[in-house]
């Protein structure tokens, strides 16, 4: 069955005959897409590995069909049989061979100060690679650059206050250094399953369908300003959550265990922040933060100092 793009970014807003809603992506996506199986590195900075953790956590489809059918995941810290000087060679080899061709995608920020030696992942002939170099060499061939999670979207919890480190971006680091590989931020701490699966599957058709370039041109029309794609980040979530009647109605939650109303005067920053957990929500689509506790904007550029203290109203 062949789907066209308008059909994959319904799937990521809504629902197409035959294919679900929530946790959307089906095996029957997955087979339809099997031209472009785009060679991926997946690099791990200053992060908590969560990102990685959330993406395994993949329902639809599992994480063994996007391994196994959708991408051919060259490089990744946590899941790669191979460790240490080979597999970094082998990175960099596979990246030499693909090169323009291949997608980069970046969990956790880059830490920048002392030359980059907070954050050492590799070694090759004596030369010691920090998250920095690493970063800089494999974005700068790659086709497309995909952030996943908030610390390499925007700085996230690495760059909140205090930062010895002087964590950033990759954005801002590959600005900086004059790399203009396409950037695409899914933020989140960690980000749905479904925003990192949906996007590279977006990608993935468009590149199939117009070519590299045009392609990525096709995602890159997909964003906000903030680098997001706009099927999974373009709504705000008070405006479409299940309280917002409470809340006009001023009708406020004072603890947890009061699910009736809203959750504003708990903190809830729903106000600020624009995603799709509303209606996607998390778990295989069991649940969802502002169910049970509140909103903290993990999406949002500001995440967290912005949304601090979480406990109280914004
Ligand atoms: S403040 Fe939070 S709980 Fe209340 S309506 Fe807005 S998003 Fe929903
Ligand atoms: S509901 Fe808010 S805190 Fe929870 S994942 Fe979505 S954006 Fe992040």
């Amino acid at each position: 069955m062949s789907l066209t793009r308008r059909d994959f970014v319904k799937l990521c807003t809504g629902t197409v005959a035959g294919f679900g809603v929530s946790q959307m992506f089906n095996p029957k996506i997955v087979h339809a897409l099997k031209k472009f199986v785009p060679h991926v590195f997946w690099l791990q900075g200053q992060g908590c590995t969560g990102c990685s953790v959330s993406i395994l956590n993949s329902v639809h489809p599992s994480i063994a069909e996007v391994l196994l059918e959708v991408i051919n995941l060259d490089f990744h810290p946590t899941i790669m049989g191979c460790e240490g000087e080979q597999a970094f060679e082998f990175m960099f080899d596979q990246a030499k061979e693909q090169s323009g061709k291949y997608v980069l995608i970046v969990e956790g920020s880059v830490p920048v100060a002392e030359n980059g030696h907070y954050c050492i992942l590799g070694e090759v002939g004596h030369k010691e690679y920090t998250m920095l170099d690493t970063t800089l060499e494999m974005a700068k061939n790659a086709a497309v650059v995909v952030n996943v999670g908030t610390c390499s979207a925007y700085g996230g919890i690495p760059a909140a206050q205090g930062n010895l480190t002087e964590a950033k971006s990759v954005g801002d680091v590959l600005a900086e250094n004059g790399v203009k590989t396409p950037v695409v931020n899914i933020p989140g701490c960690p980000p749905h399953p479904d925003w990192m699966v949906g996007t590279l599957v977006v990608a993935i058709d468009a590149i199939e369908k117009h070519g590299l370039e045009k392609g990525l041109a096709e995602v890159v029309k997909l964003l906000d300003a903030d680098g997001r794609p706009l099927p999974f980040f373009g709504k705000n979530i008070h405006d479409n959550c299940p309280y917002l009647d409470q809340f006009d109605l001023d009708s406020y939650s004072q603890v947890f265990t009061d699910k009736e109303k809203c959750r504003y005067e708990l903190g809830c920053k729903g106000p600020l922040v624009y995603s799709d957990c509303f209606k996607r929500k998390w778990n295989g689509g069991v649940n969802w933060c502002v169910e049970n506790s509140v909103c903290i904007g993990c999406v949002e550029p500001g995440f967290p100092d912005g949304m601090s203290p979480f406990y109280e109203p914004c």
